[in-house]
C-alpha cells in the first residue's frame, strides 16, 4: 500500500492536512473540540420509542454527549432487517425473511427517526445516524444533527457529493481495508467541495488473524497518532463496539484508543444487550457503560482533557 508522500501533501491532500487550521464542527449546540473527550452512545438500531427514550435518558445521565442510533442498517445478510420488525412489540407479526421495498423502508425509517429526534430533544442530546444513500438525505435531514458514513460507504461519491451540500456535520468511518492515505483522500473530496465539518472514526482494520471471535477488526492505535500528526485539525473518534464485536473487549479497547489520542468514542449501549435487535454481541449495558465512562474520565484527566 502506498504511503502518504510529500507529493500527496502538496497536491492530493493539501486541505485536510493543513496545520494551524481551526476546524469548526458543531453538532446541535455542542461544539466539538480536541481539548475534551466526547462520547457518542446508543443502540445499534432504534427498536421502539420506549427503547430509545430509556437509552437516551441513561446514557445522558452517565455522561454521553451525543445519542447515536442506526435506522437504515447496512446488513451483511438480507434477512432480519430491523425496519421490517414491528416497533410496537408485536413480534408475532414479524417475518424475518421479508424484504422491504424502498418505500416501505423509508416509511419505517422515518417513524424511527422521529423517535430518535424526540429522544434527543427530550434529553438534550444531539443525534447521529447512518445514511446509506443520497436519496435518503432530504428525509433524514429533518431528523438528525449529524450523519454517519459507515465503513462500507467510505468512498461513495454520491453520498460525498450530496452531504457536501448540507450544513450538518459528518462522521466518516474508515473501511477496515482502506489506508489512511485513502481516508485522507475522502476527506479531501469533502474539503474540495467546501465541506469542512467532518470527523473521522477509526473502527479497526482487517489483518490475517482478524475476523474471528477473539480478534475481529483491530483498532489501529497507530492510525490515531498518525491522523493527529497529518490532519491535526480533524477530530478522531474510535469505535470499540464494531471493531471488537465482543462486549467483553469493548472497555479495554475504548480506553486504549483514548489514551492514544482519540478525541471521542462511539459505543453501542443497550439496557438488555443480549436482546438487542442488531449487534447483540457488542452492546454493553448501563452498568458497564457507567464503569467505562468513569475510567475514561480518569484517562482524560491524565491527558489534560
Ligand atoms: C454502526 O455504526 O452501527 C455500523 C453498522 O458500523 P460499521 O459501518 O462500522 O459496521
Ligand atoms: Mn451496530
Amino acid at each position: 500500500m502506498k504511503d502518504i508522500s510529500a507529493d500527496d501533501l502538496e497536491n492530493n491532500i493539501p486541505l485536510v492536512t493543513r496545520k494551524n487550521y481551526q476546524r469548526k464542527v458543531t453538532i446541535g449546540d455542542i461544539e466539538l473540540s480536541k481539548e475534551k473527550i466526547t462520547i457518542m452512545a446508543g443502540p445499534c438500531t432504534v427498536e421502539s420509542k420506549a427503547q430509545i427514550m430509556d437509552i437516551a435518558k441513561n446514557v445522558k445521565e452517565l455522561g454521553a454527549k451525543i445519542l447515536r442510533a442506526g435506522v437504515f442498517k447496512p446488513l451483511t445478510f438480507p434477512y432480519g432487517d430491523p425496519l421490517a420488525r414491528p416497533d410496537d412489540g408485536k413480534n408475532e407479526l414479524w417475518d424475518p425473511k421479508k424484504i422491504l421495498s424502498r418505500e416501505e423502508q423509508d416509511k419505517a425509517a422515518e417513524i424511527r427517526l422521529g423517535y430518535l429526534k424526540e429522544a434527543g430533544a427530550k434529553y438534550n442530546l444531539p443525534v447521529i445516524s447512518e445514511i446509506l444513500c443520497a436519496d435518503s438525505l432530504e428525509m433524514m435531514i429533518e431528523y438528525v444533527d449529524m450523519f454517519q458514513i459507515g465503513y462500507r460507504h467510505m468512498f461513495n461519491m454520491d453520498l460525498i457529493e450530496a452531504l457536501s451540500g448540507t450544513d450538518k456535520p459528518i462522521m466518516i468511518k474508515r473501511h477496515y481495508g482502506e489506508s489512511l492515505r485513502s481516508l485522507l483522500g475522502v476527506a479531501e473530496h469533502f474539503e474540495a467541495r467546501g465541506k469542512h465539518n467532518f470527523v473521522f472514526c477509526e473502527r479497526g482494520i482487517a489483518v490475517p488473524h482478524t475476523h474471528n471471535p477473539n480478534s475481529r477488526a483491530v483498532i489501529d492505535i497507530q492510525a490515531i497518532a498518525v491522523l493527529n500528526e497529518y490532519a491535526p485539525s480533524v477530530l478522531i473518534f474510535a469505535d470499540p463496539s464494531h471493531s471488537t464485536f465482543r462486549r467483553r473487549y469493548v472497555p479495554a479497547i475504548a480506553k486504549a484508543a483514548i489514551a492514544a489520542g482519540a478525541d471521542g468514542l462511539l459505543v453501542e449501549v443497550h439496557f438488555d444487550p443480549d436482546r438487542a435487535w442488531v449487534d447483540p454481541l457488542n452492546a454493553i449495558n448501563y452498568g458497564e457503560f457507567d464503569k467505562l465512562m468513569k475510567e475514561i474520565k480518569g484517562i482524560a484527566k491524565v491527558l489534560g482533557k
